[in-house]
Protein backbone atom coordinates (compact mmCIF):
# COMPACT_ATOMS: atom_id res chain seq x y z
CA UNK A 1 0.00 0.00 0.00
CA UNK A 2 0.75 3.73 -0.38
CA UNK A 3 1.51 5.59 2.84
CA UNK A 4 3.51 8.79 3.80
CA UNK A 5 6.24 7.49 5.99
CA UNK A 6 7.82 9.71 8.19
CA UNK A 7 11.69 8.30 9.27
CA UNK A 8 13.18 11.44 10.62
CA UNK A 9 11.98 14.60 12.82
CA UNK A 10 11.88 17.52 10.88
CA UNK A 11 10.45 19.91 8.16
CA UNK A 12 7.43 18.96 5.58
CA UNK A 13 10.03 17.21 3.62
CA UNK A 14 10.35 14.83 5.74
CA UNK A 15 7.05 13.12 4.94
CA UNK A 16 7.33 10.94 1.89
CA UNK A 17 5.39 8.80 0.28
CA UNK A 18 6.68 5.07 0.15
CA UNK A 19 5.20 1.91 -0.69
CA UNK A 20 4.98 -0.78 2.86
CA UNK A 21 3.13 -3.97 3.39
CA UNK A 22 -0.81 -3.73 3.90
CA UNK A 23 -1.22 -4.06 8.04
CA UNK A 24 -3.53 -6.83 8.70
CA UNK A 25 -5.93 -6.29 11.71
CA UNK A 26 -5.10 -8.33 15.21
CA UNK A 27 -8.25 -10.14 16.76
CA UNK A 28 -9.65 -6.95 17.90
CA UNK A 29 -8.94 -4.95 15.25
CA UNK A 30 -10.59 -3.65 12.11
CA UNK A 31 -8.60 -2.92 9.06
CA UNK A 32 -10.03 0.20 6.81
CA UNK A 33 -9.06 1.33 3.34
CA UNK A 34 -8.80 5.37 4.71
CA UNK A 35 -11.19 7.35 3.22
CA UNK A 36 -9.81 10.78 4.65
CA UNK A 37 -7.65 12.01 7.21
CA UNK A 38 -7.68 15.56 8.25
CA UNK A 39 -4.08 17.49 8.76
CA UNK A 40 -3.97 18.72 12.19
CA UNK A 41 -1.42 21.11 13.76
CA UNK A 42 -0.67 17.83 15.74
CA UNK A 43 0.54 16.41 13.32
CA UNK A 44 3.17 19.23 12.75
CA UNK A 45 4.06 19.15 16.18
CA UNK A 46 4.76 14.89 15.68
CA UNK A 47 6.43 15.94 12.68
CA UNK A 48 8.99 17.69 14.24
CA UNK A 49 9.47 16.08 17.00
CA UNK A 50 9.30 19.05 19.51
CA UNK A 51 7.07 17.38 22.26
CA UNK A 52 7.24 13.96 22.15
CA UNK A 53 8.89 11.45 20.21
CA UNK A 54 7.35 8.53 19.40
CA UNK A 55 9.54 5.46 17.70
CA UNK A 56 10.21 6.01 13.81
CA UNK A 57 9.55 5.29 11.18
CA UNK A 58 5.89 6.44 11.63
CA UNK A 59 3.19 6.76 9.79
CA UNK A 60 1.31 9.88 11.31
CA UNK A 61 -2.79 10.80 10.98
CA UNK A 62 -5.20 10.51 13.71
CA UNK A 63 -8.69 12.07 12.11
CA UNK A 64 -8.98 9.10 10.16
CA UNK A 65 -12.21 7.68 8.72
CA UNK A 66 -12.98 4.99 6.18
CA UNK A 67 -14.43 1.75 5.01
CA UNK A 68 -13.59 -1.35 7.01
CA UNK A 69 -12.48 -4.44 4.45
CA UNK A 70 -11.75 -7.16 6.85
CA UNK A 71 -11.64 -7.48 11.23
CA UNK A 72 -10.47 -9.22 13.23
CA UNK A 73 -11.60 -12.88 14.94
CA UNK A 74 -12.92 -11.29 18.14
CA UNK A 75 -14.91 -8.50 16.04
CA UNK A 76 -18.35 -9.20 15.66
CA UNK A 77 -20.12 -5.68 15.73
CA UNK A 78 -18.80 -4.66 12.77
CA UNK A 79 -18.55 -5.98 9.46
CA UNK A 80 -16.38 -5.77 5.97
CA UNK A 81 -18.49 -2.57 4.10
CA UNK A 82 -18.97 -0.48 7.88
CA UNK A 83 -18.57 3.10 6.66
CA UNK A 84 -16.47 4.14 10.27
CA UNK A 85 -14.33 6.58 12.22
CA UNK A 86 -12.07 6.11 14.92
CA UNK A 87 -11.73 8.61 18.23
CA UNK A 88 -7.87 9.53 17.87
CA UNK A 89 -6.45 7.45 21.02
CA UNK A 90 -6.15 4.59 22.83
CA UNK A 91 -7.44 3.86 26.62
CA UNK A 92 -7.33 1.00 28.88
CA UNK A 93 -11.07 0.51 29.24
CA UNK A 94 -10.59 -1.18 33.03
CA UNK A 95 -9.62 2.19 35.00
CA UNK A 96 -11.67 4.06 37.21
CA UNK A 97 -13.02 6.70 34.96
CA UNK A 98 -13.02 4.39 31.82
CA UNK A 99 -15.64 2.09 33.26
CA UNK A 100 -18.00 5.28 33.77
CA UNK A 101 -17.19 5.96 29.71
CA UNK A 102 -15.18 9.37 30.78
CA UNK A 103 -12.19 7.60 29.03
CA UNK A 104 -10.46 10.99 27.91
CA UNK A 105 -9.86 11.02 31.89
CA UNK A 106 -8.18 7.33 31.36
CA UNK A 107 -5.10 6.69 33.75
CA UNK A 108 -3.21 4.60 32.12
CA UNK A 109 -3.74 6.05 28.37
CA UNK A 110 -2.00 3.80 25.41
CA UNK A 111 -1.65 6.89 23.46
CA UNK A 112 -2.66 8.00 20.12
CA UNK A 113 -3.08 6.91 16.56
CA UNK A 114 -0.53 8.23 14.64
CA UNK A 115 1.64 8.46 17.01
CA UNK A 116 2.22 4.87 19.52
CA UNK A 117 0.26 3.21 16.15
CA UNK A 118 0.22 3.64 12.37
CA UNK A 119 -2.18 6.29 11.31
CA UNK A 120 -4.16 7.57 8.49
CA UNK A 121 -1.97 9.11 6.17
CA UNK A 122 -1.92 5.69 4.47
CA UNK A 123 -4.08 4.17 1.75
CA UNK A 124 -4.69 1.05 4.85
CA UNK A 125 -4.68 1.22 8.54
CA UNK A 126 -6.02 -1.35 11.09
CA UNK A 127 -7.71 0.02 13.72
CA UNK A 128 -8.91 -1.25 17.47
CA UNK A 129 -12.89 -2.11 17.46
CA UNK A 130 -12.88 -0.04 20.35
CA UNK A 131 -12.08 3.17 18.33
CA UNK A 132 -14.69 3.14 15.74
CA UNK A 133 -18.11 4.56 15.68
CA UNK A 134 -20.29 4.04 12.74
CA UNK A 135 -20.69 6.90 9.70
CA UNK A 136 -24.40 8.10 9.94
CA UNK A 137 -25.62 7.03 5.98
CA UNK A 138 -24.89 10.41 3.75
CA UNK A 139 -22.53 12.18 6.44
CA UNK A 140 -19.52 12.06 3.89
CA UNK A 141 -15.75 10.79 4.80
CA UNK A 142 -14.59 14.25 4.65
CA UNK A 143 -16.76 15.53 7.33
CA UNK A 144 -16.73 12.20 9.60
CA UNK A 145 -13.22 12.44 9.95
CA UNK A 146 -13.34 15.32 11.87
CA UNK A 147 -15.73 14.18 14.35
CA UNK A 148 -13.42 13.51 16.82
CA UNK A 149 -10.56 15.81 17.39
CA UNK A 150 -11.89 18.87 15.27
CA UNK A 151 -15.79 18.76 16.87
CA UNK A 152 -15.57 17.32 20.05
CA UNK A 153 -14.41 19.63 22.60
CA UNK A 154 -16.59 22.38 21.17
CA UNK A 155 -19.38 20.21 20.73
CA UNK A 156 -19.07 19.12 24.26
CA UNK A 157 -18.29 23.03 25.36
CA UNK A 158 -21.49 24.05 23.57
CA UNK A 159 -24.10 21.07 24.04
CA UNK A 160 -23.07 19.13 26.89
CA UNK A 161 -21.37 21.22 29.60
CA UNK A 162 -22.17 24.26 28.00
CA UNK A 163 -26.02 23.04 27.89
CA UNK A 164 -26.92 26.19 25.62
CA UNK A 165 -30.56 26.94 24.69
CA UNK A 166 -32.51 28.56 21.84
CA UNK A 167 -32.07 32.40 22.12
CA UNK A 168 -29.09 32.66 24.59
CA UNK A 169 -25.85 33.92 23.57
CA UNK A 170 -22.52 32.71 23.07
CA UNK A 171 -18.90 34.34 23.01
CA UNK A 172 -16.49 32.18 21.08
CA UNK A 173 -12.66 33.72 22.12
CA UNK A 174 -10.03 32.93 19.14
CA UNK A 175 -13.23 32.12 16.66
CA UNK A 176 -11.10 32.24 13.41
CA UNK A 177 -8.98 29.14 14.93
CA UNK A 178 -9.76 25.54 14.33
CA UNK A 179 -12.17 25.11 17.70
CA UNK A 180 -13.53 28.31 17.62
CA UNK A 181 -15.34 28.18 14.08
CA UNK A 182 -16.54 24.90 15.03
CA UNK A 183 -18.10 26.25 18.32
CA UNK A 184 -19.53 29.03 16.64
CA UNK A 185 -21.22 26.98 13.89
CA UNK A 186 -22.10 24.51 16.58
CA UNK A 187 -23.79 27.40 18.78
CA UNK A 188 -25.38 29.10 15.33
CA UNK A 189 -27.24 25.60 14.91
CA UNK A 190 -28.47 25.13 18.65
CA UNK A 191 -30.56 28.31 18.47
CA UNK A 192 -28.09 30.72 20.49
CA UNK A 193 -27.01 34.56 19.15
CA UNK A 194 -23.25 34.31 18.79
CA UNK A 195 -20.52 36.30 19.11
CA UNK A 196 -17.40 36.03 17.86
CA UNK A 197 -14.12 37.22 19.04
CA UNK A 198 -10.85 37.74 16.91
CA UNK A 199 -7.92 39.46 16.72
CA UNK A 200 -7.79 40.25 12.63
CA UNK A 201 -10.02 42.60 10.96
CA UNK A 202 -9.51 40.41 8.23
CA UNK A 203 -11.44 37.56 9.33
CA UNK A 204 -14.73 39.42 10.63
CA UNK A 205 -16.50 38.68 6.86
CA UNK A 206 -15.79 34.43 7.44
CA UNK A 207 -16.75 34.60 10.48
CA UNK A 208 -19.94 36.23 9.73
CA UNK A 209 -21.24 33.61 6.82
CA UNK A 210 -20.03 30.78 8.95
CA UNK A 211 -22.92 31.76 11.23
CA UNK A 212 -21.15 34.50 13.90
CA UNK A 213 -24.24 37.63 14.47
CA UNK A 214 -21.71 39.42 15.98
CA UNK A 215 -17.58 40.18 15.60
CA UNK A 216 -15.72 41.51 17.81
CA UNK A 217 -11.83 42.52 16.97
CA UNK A 218 -9.73 42.75 19.89
CA UNK A 219 -5.98 41.44 20.72
CA UNK A 220 -6.17 41.49 24.31
CA UNK A 221 -8.76 40.70 26.92
CA UNK A 222 -10.79 43.78 27.30
CA UNK A 223 -13.54 42.69 24.76
CA UNK A 224 -15.51 42.49 27.72
CA UNK A 225 -17.62 45.39 27.94
CA UNK A 226 -18.08 45.43 24.00
CA UNK A 227 -19.52 42.17 24.84
CA UNK A 228 -21.90 43.95 27.61
CA UNK A 229 -22.55 46.44 25.58
CA UNK A 230 -23.99 44.05 22.70
CA UNK A 231 -26.07 42.26 25.39
CA UNK A 232 -27.64 44.82 26.61
CA UNK A 233 -25.29 44.82 29.97
CA UNK A 234 -26.63 41.48 30.63
CA UNK A 235 -23.53 39.61 29.40
CA UNK A 236 -23.42 35.92 27.49
CA UNK A 237 -24.50 33.18 28.54
CA UNK A 238 -21.82 31.07 27.91
CA UNK A 239 -18.31 31.58 26.83
CA UNK A 240 -16.47 28.78 24.87
CA UNK A 241 -13.10 29.40 25.01
CA UNK A 242 -10.44 28.39 22.63
CA UNK A 243 -7.42 31.19 23.81
CA UNK A 244 -7.22 31.08 27.69
CA UNK A 245 -5.26 33.24 29.79
CA UNK A 246 -3.94 35.58 27.07
CA UNK A 247 -7.31 36.92 26.79
CA UNK A 248 -8.18 37.58 30.46
CA UNK A 249 -9.79 39.12 31.68
CA UNK A 250 -12.10 39.22 28.89
CA UNK A 251 -14.34 36.23 29.05
CA UNK A 252 -15.14 36.39 32.73
CA UNK A 253 -15.73 39.93 31.97
CA UNK A 254 -18.25 38.85 29.22
CA UNK A 255 -19.82 36.35 31.52
CA UNK A 256 -23.71 37.01 32.64
CA UNK A 257 -24.97 36.16 36.16
CA UNK A 258 -25.30 32.15 36.54
CA UNK A 259 -22.99 32.06 33.25
CA UNK A 260 -21.18 28.92 31.86
CA UNK A 261 -17.03 29.36 31.03
CA UNK A 262 -16.02 26.06 29.36
CA UNK A 263 -12.17 25.99 28.71
CA UNK A 264 -11.13 24.31 25.45
CA UNK A 265 -8.21 25.67 24.77
CA UNK A 266 -5.18 27.46 26.53
CA UNK A 267 -2.63 28.69 23.95
CA UNK A 268 -0.57 30.18 26.80
CA UNK A 269 -0.40 28.61 29.68
CA UNK A 270 -0.50 32.21 31.42
CA UNK A 271 -1.95 31.62 34.52
CA UNK A 272 -4.87 33.99 35.38
CA UNK A 273 -6.23 35.70 38.39
CA UNK A 274 -10.10 34.97 39.27
CA UNK A 275 -12.25 36.81 42.12
CA UNK A 276 -14.18 33.80 43.75
CA UNK A 277 -16.29 36.23 45.08
CA UNK A 278 -17.93 36.63 41.88
CA UNK A 279 -17.72 33.14 41.10
CA UNK A 280 -20.45 32.45 44.42
CA UNK A 281 -22.51 35.50 43.99
CA UNK A 282 -22.92 35.13 40.13
CA UNK A 283 -23.03 31.40 40.66
CA UNK A 284 -20.70 30.90 37.45
CA UNK A 285 -19.81 27.38 36.37
CA UNK A 286 -16.46 27.09 34.77
CA UNK A 287 -15.05 23.64 33.11
CA UNK A 288 -12.83 22.20 30.83
CA UNK A 289 -13.62 19.88 28.58
CA UNK A 290 -11.03 16.95 26.88
CA UNK A 291 -11.40 15.20 23.74
CA UNK A 292 -14.12 12.80 22.68
CA UNK A 293 -15.72 8.90 24.16
CA UNK A 294 -17.09 6.66 21.30
CA UNK A 295 -20.50 8.12 22.69
CA UNK A 296 -19.79 11.08 22.18
CA UNK A 297 -18.31 11.03 18.80
CA UNK A 298 -21.23 9.09 17.81
CA UNK A 299 -23.67 11.46 19.27
CA UNK A 300 -21.36 14.76 16.87
CA UNK A 301 -21.33 12.42 13.61
CA UNK A 302 -25.43 12.25 14.08
CA UNK A 303 -25.65 15.98 14.78
CA UNK A 304 -23.21 16.96 12.00
CA UNK A 305 -25.28 15.08 9.65
CA UNK A 306 -28.72 15.97 10.99
CA UNK A 307 -27.85 19.27 11.16
CA UNK A 308 -25.93 19.68 7.56
CA UNK A 309 -23.21 21.34 9.61
CA UNK A 310 -20.33 22.33 6.77
CA UNK A 311 -17.23 22.08 8.19
CA UNK A 312 -14.81 24.28 7.08
CA UNK A 313 -12.49 22.39 4.74
CA UNK A 314 -9.76 24.76 2.82
CA UNK A 315 -8.62 21.41 0.60
CA UNK A 316 -8.64 17.77 0.16
CA UNK A 317 -4.91 16.76 -1.58
CA UNK A 318 -4.16 13.47 -2.46
CA UNK A 319 -1.49 11.52 -0.19
CA UNK A 320 1.30 11.99 -1.68
CA UNK A 321 0.63 16.03 -1.35
CA UNK A 322 1.38 15.19 2.21
CA UNK A 323 4.54 17.36 2.83
CA UNK A 324 2.69 20.31 0.75
CA UNK A 325 -0.04 20.25 3.04
CA UNK A 326 2.41 20.21 6.23
CA UNK A 327 4.27 23.41 4.29
CA UNK A 328 0.54 25.50 3.36
CA UNK A 329 -0.33 24.76 7.29
CA UNK A 330 2.93 26.10 8.49
CA UNK A 331 2.93 29.13 6.50
CA UNK A 332 -0.47 29.81 7.67
CA UNK A 333 -2.04 29.98 4.73
CA UNK A 334 -5.06 27.43 5.80
CA UNK A 335 -8.05 28.40 6.93
CA UNK A 336 -9.90 25.28 8.13
CA UNK A 337 -9.17 21.77 7.54
CA UNK A 338 -6.63 20.08 4.46
CA UNK A 339 -8.19 16.75 4.15
CA UNK A 340 -5.77 13.95 2.96
CA UNK A 341 -7.63 11.40 0.39
CA UNK A 342 -5.40 8.63 -0.06
ZN1 LIG B 1 -6.32 16.50 15.35
ZN1 LIG C 1 -8.62 3.74 31.49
Amino acid sequence: MKAVVLRAYGGPEELKLEELPRPSPAPDEALLRVRACGVCHLDMIVRSGMRSRPKLPLVIGHELSGEIIEVGAAVTDFAPGDRVASINYQVCGECKWCRVGRVSLCMHPRGEIGQVRQGGYAEYVAIPRANLVRIPDGLPFEHACLGACCFAPPYKAVRQVGRVRPGETVVVTGASGGLGMAAIQIARVSGARTIAITTSQAKVERLKALGADEVIVSRDGTFGDDVRKLTGGIGADLVVETVGGAVFPGPLRSLARGGRYVVIGELTGKPVEINLALVILKEWEIYGVESASREDLNEILHFMHRTALQPTIWKTMPLDAAAEAHRQLTNREVVGRIILKP
